[in-house]
């Protein structure tokens, strides 16, 4: 046996009528079926407005409810069929015309479920209308499951012709067998009692939203559906607010081991969600979000399906603190969370709890490496910004920490991110199969970037292949956007002619700082502006880093070899110097161009004059360039060159 079940809006006009006899039919060549209808919808809120009003308004009403009900007679019948139908509907009619006020709103589901078993019969099923009245019996106000289960049973088996049975939901009757109704939204109610009455195998109810959705989608667009939950999540929802499922149909399927399933007439073919015995399992998670307001206050019901780490629940707080979200109550109910918040803001932290509980696709999954200024500073950003961002895991180690790539490797999605902000020699090795995995890379970490030309072209070749990026425009005049300039010119076919970086801290420091030299290098050493080693700074080792990165963005395969340097002599240095890494294009080199790291004498009128302190500064010359583009501004700082790694993170 089968139990379909549908809802207003399913049987809303004679479209929609047509295709619950579509589904109808098909279910029934595989078994027999109960069709359980709610009213066409509107009508039972027609009715109740007409039970208060005037009897000319009444009649009024009632006569607009009939002719709604022609209507569709009118384009599911023809000829004979037609006029009988008309005429079913008519005695209806009569009838609620008779009937006690009370009663009215009783007979919106007579009225639609007349029409659906007269088209079945006239196709040929075998079809019996059944009356709910006589059926469900409700004592003191609940349903009398013994009497009603019997009942259901004894017409059912009594007419083992029938292939379709069709019941109005919602309707019952009370202890004098008057008519009664089940509550507003009961013919999901009505289909559970049947389906566990038969101990049916299928309970299918029947709307037009695509299941049980995360939260109502009028309200938040990215609502999802939900494919599986468990009874008590489902009761938990419809019990809260959420308008898809009438809460009180859950225990009779749930009693019976009978699995709900929520399906959309608009559109069979979706999987829609199914209620079913889902285990809860130990580690929980969000399942559904429903609310409800009254009066100025809304509460909202986060659903989880087994039990909610500690954890999530403060992440939750955090997330409504964070968005100024006002928490007049934050309850802890063990298998969902019960907040109430202003009405005013209950649209925003419906969307805030939505977004953190089901949107985490929209996540950057991060993982670092390198506790050291940058990384540091890249966490407390990002502990306070609003970014969407899960530090999946930290590794504090400046050089291999394979617990941690194997950890990355095996969680990989396309929003995952390795973030190397270590200033590793050897960590570069990871890159290729990083990307490969699937992997996306944000490096600060000079060393990883300007390895021997093939390597650098391998990994470029893996994150091309495997579209994954791999950004590093903090590697060289730390924020200021110079690698970006450079490929743009270099992507639109804008020849460069050179480049002139005077990007040394170290050197822009000394330089610039009126100190004696060994004292301004002791100086920025203990800033922590040097290398580990200062004499790598005097001997260009960091600047041949820079050049190779910078020249390799403009397309140039430079190689260190390629590179001249003359290395700072302390005694030779003046102030009318800067220590300037340049590439200039030049047809007579193999390369096309020609590198060099040099103290360079600049004049009055040179750009890099006005440099101060440890200031950057990038001159870059190009064939469609009247002029150079100038870059200057800050070339150091912790914080600075964080916020930059963010910036390739979310870019
Ligand atoms: N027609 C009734 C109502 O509008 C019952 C139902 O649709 O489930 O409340
Ligand atoms: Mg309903």
């Amino acid at each position: 046996m089968q139990v379909l079940k549908f809802g207003g809006s399913s049987v809303a006009d004679a479209t929609a009528m047509s295709r619950v006899l579509d589904i109808v039919s098909k279910a029934a060549e595989k078994d027999k079926v109960v069709l359980v209808s709610s009213a066409i919808s509107g009508a039972t809120d027609l009715l109740i407005k007409a039970s208060g009003s005037s009897e000319e308004e009444r009649n009024a009403l009632l006569e607009e409810l009939k002719k709604k009900h022609f209507k569709i007679i009118e384009r599911l019948f023809t000829g004979r069929e037609q006029f009988d139908t008309k005429e079913s509907i008519e005695q209806i009619h009569k009838r609620l015309l008779e009937a006690r006020r009370d009663d009215y709103q009783a007979f919106g589901e007579l009225f639609s479920t007349t029409i659906l078993a007269k088209k079945l019969a006239y196709e040929g099923l075998d079809t019996l209308w059944i009356d709910s009245v006589d059926l469900i019996r409700c004592k003191m106000g609940s349903v009398d499951k013994e009497y009603s289960y019997k009942r259901i049973r004894e017409v059912v088996e009594s007419h083992p012709e029938i292939r379709v049975f069709v019941a109005p939901g919602f309707i019952a009757g009370d202890e004098n067998a008057q008519i009664c109704t089940l509550g507003r939204g009961g013919s999901d109610y009505s289909a559970a009692l049947y389906a566990a009455a038969l101990g049916a195998n299928t309970l299918q109810i029947w709307t037009d939203v695509p299941g049980i959705m995360t939260t109502n989608p009028k309200e938040v667009k990215k609502a999802q559906t939900i494919s599986r939950l468990s009874y008590q999540a489902a009761f938990c929802l419809a019990s809260h607010g959420a308008k898809v499922l009438y809460a009180p149909t859950v225990a009779p399927a749930q009693e019976a081991g009978i699995d709900i399933q929520i399906l959309n007439s608009l559109d069979p073919k979706q999987k829609g969600s199914v209620i079913c015995d889902y285990p809860a399992r130990e580690e929980g998670e969000w399942i559904g979000i429903a609310k409800r307001v009254c009066g100025d206050t809304a509460e909202l019901a986060l659903v989880a399906d087994g039990k909610i780490a500690q954890q999530s629940i403060e992440d939750v707080r955090m997330r409504l603190n964070k968005r100024d979200i006002s928490q007049l109550e934050f309850r802890d109910e063990g298998n969902y969370l019960l907040l109430k918040v202003p009405v005013s803001q209950a649209l925003d932290a419906l969307a805030t709890l939505h977004y953190f509980c089901f949107e985490k696709d929209d996540y950057r999954k991060v993982y670092l490496a390198g506790k050291g200024a940058v990384g540091s500073a890249l966490l407390k950003i990002i502990a306070e910004s609003d970014a969407n961002i899960d530090i999946c895991a930290i590794s504090a180690h400046e050089c291999e920490d394979e617990a941690f790539f194997r950890k990355m490797m095996e969680e990989a999605s396309p929003n995952s991110i390795f973030v190397d902000c270590t200033d590793s020699e050897s960590i570069w090795k990871w890159y290729v199969p990083v990307l490969e995995a699937g992997i996306n890379i944000v490096s600060s970490n000079r060393r990883a970037l300007s390895v021997p030309y093939a390597e650098y072209a391998a990994m470029k070749r893996s994150a091309r292949l495997s579209r994954r990026f791999l950004r590093y425009e903090t590697t060289v005049g730390t924020a200021l956007p110079v690698l970006f300039s450079i490929a743009t010119s270099a992507a639109s076919s804008d020849e460069i002619l050179s480049i002139e970086a005077v990007v040394s801290c170290t050197l822009n420091f000394i330089l610039t700082s009126e100190l004696p030299f060994a004292q301004a290098l002791k100086k920025a050493q203990e800033i922590g502006l040097t290398e580990k080693d200062p004499s790598q700074d005097l001997l260009g080792r960091d600047a041949t880093r820079k050049l190779l990165i910078l020249a390799r963005e403009a397309g140039v395969k430079l190689e260190e070899k390629d590179i001249e340097i003359e290395p700072v002599e302390e005694d030779k240095v003046r102030s009318n110097q800067r220590f300037v890494a340049s590439l200039v294009k030049d047809d007579s080199s193999a390369l096309g161009y020609k590198a060099s790291i040099r103290m360079k004498e600049i004049d009055e009128t040179h750009p890099a004059r006005s440099l101060k302190g440890t200031e950057n500064m990038i001159i870059i010359r190009s064939t469609y360039q009247p002029s150079p583009l100038i870059i200057q501004g800050a070339g150091e700082g912790a914080m600075m060159a964080a916020s930059r790694v963010l910036n390739d993170i979310l870019r």
